[in-house]
C-alpha cells in the first residue's frame, strides 16, 4: 500500500507506541494523587509538557493538554471570547480555516459575536491589508491557521502576529498541520494561542494541546477538578500525553531531514504531474507550502472517481479534505481560492510522510497520469 494521506492522519511511530505502553496497565496511577506510585504518572505528564514547551520556545506552564485539535480550537475561540467579552465581541478569521474553527465561529455568531471571514488570494494567502482594514475597536481575537490542511499554503504568520500585537488583539493559530512539520517559535511569530493535534505528527489519536501565552485569560473549557491549572478538568490521559510528548520529541529530531526529503519528493511529484498531464492546476502556493503537500485540480475529471481508481492500485489519497468527503459541495478552501466548481470537483490531494519512498513517488506519478488520461478518454466517449 502507498499511503499519501498524512494530512488526514499519520501512523503512530513505533517508539511512540512503546513509550505509552507502560502507562496503561503497569504505571496506571492517577497523576493527581500524592502517594509515591502517582509520582511516575505525574513525572511522565510533566516531562511531555516540558518537551512540547521546548519545541515551541514556550514555557512549561503555557502548555495545556487536550483531546485533540478540534478541542484545542474550540477552547481557544470560545474560551478567549468569553473571557474578553467586556472588551468587545468581534472576531476575525479566514474563509479557509478548518471546520473546527469555522463551525465554532458560526456557533459564536449565534451567541451574539460578530465574525469577519477574510477572503484569501489565489494562492490561499490572507491579504495583510484586508486584515488591517477588518480590525475594529471591538475586535478581541484574530484566528488564522498556520498552514492550510487542503492546499498546504503557509500563511504570513509573523506579520499577522505583529499586526494583532500592534492593535492589542489576541492572536490564535490553528497549527495542527504545521506543528512538528516546520519550526515554530511562538515569540518570533507573536502567537498568543496555538492548537496542535497528536495524530497529525505520528502520535496517538485523541490527543492534542493548546498553547496559551502567560497572562492571556481564557474561560475554563471543562469544569471539574484542578487538572491543567484548573483550566481543563479531567483525569489526565497519561498514556496519551506520554505519547504526544514522545511524538513531539521524535519529530523535533527528524524534522530537518524530513523537510529536506519531503520537499524534494513533493517537488518531484509536482513536476511529474505538471510536465506529463495537461490541464493540471496546482492548488496552493508553489513555495510557501507544507513540505509534504501536493494538491492538483484536473480539468474534465471527477476527483472521487480518480481516488477510487488509485485505491484499486493501493494508493491512498484524498479528494479534498477528509472532513468534506461525501458532501456534494465543492471544498470551501478551493472555492475561496477561486477554483470554479467543475475544476474543484477534479481535485486530488496527496500528502507525503515519514515512510514515503522515491519508488512510491514514481509509481504514484505514473498511476495519476494513467488514470487521469483514462478518465478523460471515457468522458470524451460519452
Ligand atoms: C485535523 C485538523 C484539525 C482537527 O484535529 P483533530 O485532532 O482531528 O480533532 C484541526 N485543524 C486542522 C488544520 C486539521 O488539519
Amino acid at each position: 500500500m502507498i499511503y499519501l494521506d498524512h494530512a488526514a492522519t499519520t501512523p503512530m511511530a513505533r517508539q511512540v507506541a512503546a513509550s505509552m505502553e507502560p502507562y496503561y496497565a503497569k504505571d496506571y496511577a492517577n497523576a493527581s494523587t500524592i502517594y509515591e506510585f502517582g509520582e511516575q504518572s505525574r513525572h511522565a505528564v510533566e516531562r511531555a509538557r516540558e518537551i512540547i514547551a521546548r519545541s515551541l520556545h514556550a514555557r512549561k506552564q503555557e502548555i495545556y493538554f487536550t483531546a485533540g485539535g478540534s478541542e484545542s480550537d474550540n477552547w481557544a475561540l470560545k474560551g478567549t471570547v468569553e473571557a474578553y467579552k467586556e472588551k468587545g465581541r468581534h472576531i476575525i478569521t479566514t474563509q479557509i480555516e478548518h471546520h473546527a474553527v469555522l463551525h465554532t465561529c458560526r456557533y459564536l455568531e449565534e451567541q451574539g459575536y460578530e465574525v469577519t471571514y477574510l477572503p484569501v488570494d489565489e494562492q490561499g494567502f490572507v491579504r495583510l491589508k484586508q486584515l488591517e482594514e477588518a480590525i475594529r475597536p471591538d475586535t478581541i481575537l484574530i484566528s488564522v491557521m498556520f498552514a492550510n490542511n487542503e492546499i498546504g499554503t503557509i500563511e504570513p504568520i509573523a506579520q499577522i502576529g505583529r499586526i494583532a500585537g500592534r492593535h492589542g488583539i489576541l492572536f490564535h493559530t490553528d497549527a495542527v498541520q504545521a506543528y512538528a512539520q516546520i519550526p515554530i517559535n511562538v515569540d518570533f511569530y507573536h502567537i498568543d494561542l496555538l492548537s496542535a493535534s497528536g495524530h497529525k505528527f505520528y502520535g496517538p489519536k485523541g490527543t492534542g494541546f493548546l498553547y496559551i501565552r502567560d497572562g492571556v485569560k481564557t474561560a475554563s473549557f471543562i469544569h471539574g477538578g484542578g487538572q491543567e491549572q484548573g483550566r481543563r478538568a479531567g483525569t489526565e490521559n497519561v498514556p496519551g500525553i506520554v505519547g504526544i510528548g514522545a511524538a513531539a520529541e521524535l519529530a523535533m529530531h527528524t524534522m530537518s531531514e524530513r523537510i529536506y526529503r519531503e520537499t524534494r519528493q513533493r517537488d518531484r511529484l509536482i513536476h511529474a504531474i505538471q510536465s506529463r498531464i495537461p490541464g493540471a492546476w496546482l492548488n496552493g502556493d508553489r513555495y510557501a507550502r507544507l513540505p509534504n503537500n501536493v494538491n492538483f485540480s484536473f480539468e474534465e475529471i471527477e476527483g472521487e472517481t480518480l481516488l477510487l481508481l488509485l485505491d484499486a492500485k493501493d494508493i491512498c489519497a484524498s479528494a479534498a479534505s477528509a472532513c468534506s468527503t461525501g458532501s456534494a459541495e465543492p471544498s470551501h478552501v478551493l472555492t475561496a481560492i477561486g477554483r470554479k466548481p467543475e475544476l474543484a470537483y477534479g481535485t486530488l490531494r496527496m500528502t507525503l510522510g515519514e515512510g514515503t519512498t522515491w519508488e512510491e513517488i514514481r509509481i504514484t506519478a505514473e498511476a495519476v497520469e494513467e488514470n487521469v488520461k483514462l478518465l478523460r478518454e471515457v468522458a470524451r466517449m460519452e
